[in-house]
């Protein structure tokens, strides 16, 4: 549901404000203790973000996804580890429920995920199962009213604080691929479920991935998403278009941030006389990257717009996150340059972005994943026509 303009205008305001006078001064001790603090998740539940995307009815803001693009954008000023506390339960977490969940699971888990009490998983990556997302080997048996899942989950975000995984699990045969995958909503304190260490990731310090093992692990029938065998690999992708967006106005709001410290770092540094700010050479990277970053910032904006309408946007989705998490990177690389050596050591938070924002090429499909999937649909429409 659409919030009217001057109550999403207030809320996006209060985020902006949340933002750079609570999250910014914390960035430092966050990264160096590897933990977000308690009061801090607190305080992020209270402001509604942990149910931005979930359904008024169910306890969230139900936000449209141009409303949620905003709202990202914001987040993405900060370090990317606060919206990744609250961004399972928007995204991959929670939108196989909202999507394809059945009432009696979506009565169940959303109005948990919307409060923030209960933290939504979403493992879909396996040791030997990565892009190839149709080739997971988690198995899912039925044994009457139960299904006994069996398999390793790689990289799973939020994992150690997760109360109930989304599983992808094959039901069907290793031949069907995608299409004999389904979704599981197994709750995280079932036995068979343990927990691998954390993992040491290059950046995003305070948020955690670490494998997740299903050793003969029993939920019941009702645990299947949608209540339909080999569903999961849909589900999966539809989940995915909301995400890639999100992800590119997380990207777009953290080459904003980029830039504001490029330019202030600039207009202070003096070389040769003068602030480096005053040399074409530095112009030039700072034009670029505004340049970039105002494109990036219509195309997500345009491409929320046609997914709210309800028009196909998996082509339009994965060329925003395509372009928008390469693009923050450039952005990161030129702003470590702008700030010259200062842009290599970990007092400046350039360093830190430009470690954070390199996952972004990675999660939720690399750029060659998008790029297959929008020449897939180029000959696609191209065959059809
Ligand atoms: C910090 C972090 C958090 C994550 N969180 C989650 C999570 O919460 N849940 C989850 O399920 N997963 C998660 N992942 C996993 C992530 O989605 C995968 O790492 C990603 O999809 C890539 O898979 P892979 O690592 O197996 O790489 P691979 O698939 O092995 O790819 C390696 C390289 O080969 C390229 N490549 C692969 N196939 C092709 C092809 N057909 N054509 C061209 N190039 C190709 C890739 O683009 C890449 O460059 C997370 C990963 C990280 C690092």
């Amino acid at each position: 549901m659409a919030l009217d303009k001057d109550t999403l205008n207030q809320f996006v305001d209060s985020v902006r404000r949340y933002v750079r006078e609570r999250l910014v001064p914390l960035e430092m001790q966050v990264a160096e203790e590897d933990r977000i603090p308690e009061e801090v998740i607190d305080e992020m539940k209270d402001m509604g973000l942990f149910g931005l995307s979930i359904p008024e009815e169910f306890g969230g803001l139900g936000l449209t996804m141009s409303e949620e693009v905003a709202v990202v954008q914001e987040m993405g000023y900060t370090s990317p580890v606060f919206r990744s506390m609250f961004g399972t339960n928007v995204g991959i977490g929670s939108q196989g429920i909202i999507i394809d969940g059945t009432p009696e699971q979506k009565a169940h888990y959303l109005p948990k995920m919307a409060r923030g009490e209960l933290i939504g998983s979403f493992a879909l990556t396996e040791p030997d199962a990565g892009s190839d997302a149709g080739s997971v080997s988690t198995m899912a048996r039925r044994d009457g009213d139960e299904y006994v899942i069996n398999g390793t989950k790689r990289y799973i975000t939020n994992a150690p604080r997760a109360g109930v995984f989304t599983v992808m699990a094959r039901t069907g045969t290793k031949e069907e691929g995608g299409r004999g995958v389904s979704a599981f909503l197994v709750d995280a304190d079932l036995p068979g479920i343990t927990l691998g260490k954390p993992d040491k990731k290059m950046g995003q310090k305070g948020s955690h991935t670490c494998d997740v093992i299903f050793d003969n692990v029993r939920v019941p029938a009702t645990a299947l998403i949608g209540g339909k065998e080999g569903q999961g690999f849909k589900t999966a992708m539809k989940v995915l278009d909301r995400g890639r967006l999100h992800i590119s106005a997380l990207s777009v709001g953290t080459a904003k941030r980029l830039i504001e410290e490029s330019v202030n770092y600039s207009s202070q540094r003096k070389q040769f006389g003068t602030e480096i700010a005053n040399f074409q050479l530095v112009q030039a990277m700072l034009a670029d990257s505004q340049m970039e970053y105002y494109a990036g910032k219509c195309m997500v904006e345009e491409a929320a717009r046609s997914y709210d309408a309800g028009e196909p946007v998996s082509m339009n989705a994965s060329c925003c996150k395509l372009f928008c998490t390469e693009m923050v990177g450039r952005v990161a690389d030129r702003a470590v340059q702008v700030h010259g050596g200062a842009g290599y050591i970990g007092e400046y938070c350039v360093e830190r972005f430009y470690r954070d924002v390199r996952l972004f090429r990675l999660y939720e499909g690399t750029s060659q994943i998008q790029q297959l999937v929008i020449a897939r649909h180029l000959i696609r429409n191209a065959q059809n026509a």
